[in-house]
């Protein structure tokens, strides 16, 4: 059988992980760097297909102008991706973590696609609660409602 990486890795696993550990302890501040370097890179590439693919990003609340993600702390004019359809599949609660830790791969587009996010400000994304948003609006309206005269 051929040799794979990937057989390689999986019977290795505990050791090798155990090597990277050790290796990022007494290399902190290489380590740091290198990862920034690799999560910028997997930014721009992500934020170049985005903006091919979809143009400018628009909140689908608010209509604020957005940018795609940003490469230190997403701000409020950062794309937050909203889980529109409840828990997601593959992706979990924090899908822009998810996203800025892996390279816009035909399989990781695939999975990204799949997901079909909402495009939200910070916001709008703060105001919306996790599960039983219709349900919750309409109680809102009704508030709403029955604050008016
Ligand atoms: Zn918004």
């Amino acid at each position: 059988m051929a040799w794979s990486r990937k057989d390689y890795y999986l019977k290795n696993r505990d050791r090798i992980l155990a090597y990277n550990r050790e290796w990022r302890r007494k290399n902190y501040n290489k380590a740091r760097s290198r990862e920034r370097v690799y999560r910028d890179e997997v930014i721009r590439l992500w934020n170049e297909y985005l903006t091919e693919k979809l143009g400018d990003p628009v909140c689908q609340i608010c209509g604020r102008i957005l940018t795609w993600m940003g490469y230190e702390q997403d701000k409020t004019d950062s794309v937050h991706f909203d889980h529109r359809h409840g828990p997601g599949k593959i992706i979990g609660d924090r899908p822009n973590n998810w996203i800025k830790s892996r390279k816009p791969t035909p399989d990781n587009i695939v999975i990204f696609e799949d997901e079909d996010f909402g495009i939200l400000c910070l916001n709008c994304n703060i105001c919306l609660p996790t599960n039983n948003r219709k349900d919750w609006v309409m109680k809102v309206l009704q508030y709403l409602e029955e604050s008016e005269e």
